[in-house]
């Protein structure tokens, strides 16, 4: 059993018996059964005391997702050819509000990892204080390499199917890896044409059919700002600090922007490909000139090296061997390992950040505990994306506009409230805040209190 998990034997029993049945119920799903175990390791000890949970299954409800749609998106590319994906939507829990969560394309999408997403995306989304609920989607479709054609006719189909399963009022799909303002378009477009209704039903719209301010940066901003009060409830602060950062995408770039807004140094970034370093720290102009490229431009991470002296490329590796004060992994799932802790550990790192979804393994999680290290969990530190999402489900119905500065005042205060929800449930006698379990508990209690309201459905 974890460290960063039930260390009492009645908790540690009921945890054994519930994960052998979660593992029994979704064989051949690790991602799923990780992000479970990660949440329910903290809540069994919260709840050992409180039957009414026990008594009305509510872990084990939250576990299964209330629906799951799973459907063909045939296109035909360029060349002629028809092609065939696959293409889900998890609506995992609407106890709080209508389904929210992001739309993943990338070949590595399965069952297994919009599950985990959605899961926990109904514990992100009640963090943000907002009335939203759990959901994920995608598809298994690479938009790496495929014309604008392509991939309008792929986002076509997709919703061809998809429409008729959201709502402003139902699911309220946004984008995630693979799915970026283009994308959106095309999907918005094809669901207006159907349905015809200019409706609030998917988020991260451009600015001039629905978009909100502030939407883009959000989640990188947001996960800086979580930074921040991390390291302030310890007495520290982010300036001169050096940031790891992984990723190269829209979270990656607004947390490297924002860390330099904030006095701090990033000192790298990375694509599938392999990372860049840059020991002086990253400079805005360096920062949109990787937007750029890794935008508009779909290029390689790689090519930085080529463009700016100070930069230098490190083929096929992470940048977690680099000496610095923080870290901000902001790329996929699992790509911080044991073995990676350790050395970010014996470097002296204070404080991780998630900022992508579960980047780190569990072995890696339970080592930064146990070091003492500052561990902001991917649900608190990235919710300021879907909390800005909810902010423009609430202008669309409102059918108004809101100012770039409201937007990014109700941002940082967004976050530094999920950050003390966090220290409300995880502060330690002693040590730093246990903000996975703060995170955790303070999702949970929401969401359970309003399943018990509804009885048993
Ligand atoms: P993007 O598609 O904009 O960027 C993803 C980045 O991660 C790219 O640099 C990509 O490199 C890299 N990457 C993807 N897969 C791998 C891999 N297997 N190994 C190494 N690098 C990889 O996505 P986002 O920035 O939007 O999302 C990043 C993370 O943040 C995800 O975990 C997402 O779920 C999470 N997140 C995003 C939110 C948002 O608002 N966008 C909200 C909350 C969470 P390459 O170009 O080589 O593929």
């Amino acid at each position: 059993m974890s460290k960063s998990s039930v260390n009492d034997t009645k908790s540690a029993e009921y945890m054994e018996r519930y994960m052998e049945g979660v593992k029994k119920r979704n064989p051949g799903e690790p991602e799923f059964h990780q992000a479970v175990y990660e949440v329910a390791s903290t809540i069994f000890p919260y709840i050992k005391d409180k039957p009414v949970y026990h008594q009305n299954q509510i872990l084990e409800r939250m576990a299964e997702p209330e629906r799951v749609i799973y459907f063909r998106v045939p296109w035909t590319d360029d060349a002629g050819n028809v092609r065939t994906n696959r293409g889900f939507r998890v609506q995992f829990n609407s106890a709080i509000g209508p389904y929210k969560g992001g739309l993943r394309f990338h070949p590595s999408v399965n069952l297994s990892i919009l599950k985990f997403l959605g899961y926990e995306q109904t514990f992100k989304n009640s963090l943000t204080g907002l009335p939203m609920g759990g959901g994920k989607g995608g598809a298994n479709f690479n938009p790496k390499g495929k014309s604008d054609n392509e991939v309008m006719r792929f986002c076509q189909s997709f919703i061809t199917e998809l429409y008729r399963h959201i709502g402003e009022d139902t699911d309220v799909p946004a984008g995630d890896i693979g799915v970026g303002g283009r994308e959106i378009g095309y999907m918005f477009g094809q669901y207006k044409r159907i349905t015809n209704k200019f409706v609030g039903v998917l988020t991260g719209k451009g600015l001039e059919f629905g978009g909100s301010q502030m939407r883009t940066e959000a989640t990188g901003y947001g996960a800086i700002f979580f930074l921040q009060n991390m390291l302030k409830e310890h007495r520290d602060t982010i300036e001169g600090k050096r940031v790891l950062i992984s990723g190269s995408g829209n979270v990656a770039t607004h947390a490297a922007e924002k860390v330099l807004q904030l006095g701090g140094n990033p000192l790298t970034l990375s694509d599938s490909g392999g990372f860049i370093h840059c020991p002086d720290g990253l400079t805005q102009e360096q920062i949109d000139w990787v937007k750029e490229l890794k935008g508009a431009r779909r290029g390689r991470i790689s090519e930085a090296a080529d463009q700016f002296p100070n930069i230098t490329f490190h083929e096929k590796s992470r940048p977690w061997g680099v000496e610095a004060d923080c870290a901000v992994p902001s790329a996929t799932q699992n790509e911080v390992s044991a073995a990676e802790a350790a050395g970010l550990i014996k470097n002296g790192v204070k404080a991780i950040a998630e900022a992508a979804n579960m980047p780190c393994e569990q072995p890696a999680v339970d080592a930064f505990t146990e070091a003492g290290v500052l561990f902001g969990p991917a649900k608190a530190v990235n919710a300021g994306g879907v909390g800005v999402s909810g902010l423009e489900m609430s202008q669309n119905s409102g059918r108004i506009s809101w100012e770039p500065d409201r937007l990014r005042a109700l941002l940082e205060n967004m976050m530094r409230d999920i950050h003390d929800s966090c220290v409300q449930y995880g502060k330690a006698d002693e040590g730093p805040v246990n903000y996975l379990a703060g995170a955790n508990i303070a999702g949970f209690v929401k969401v359970a209190d309003a399943m018990l309201s509804y009885g048993h459905v």
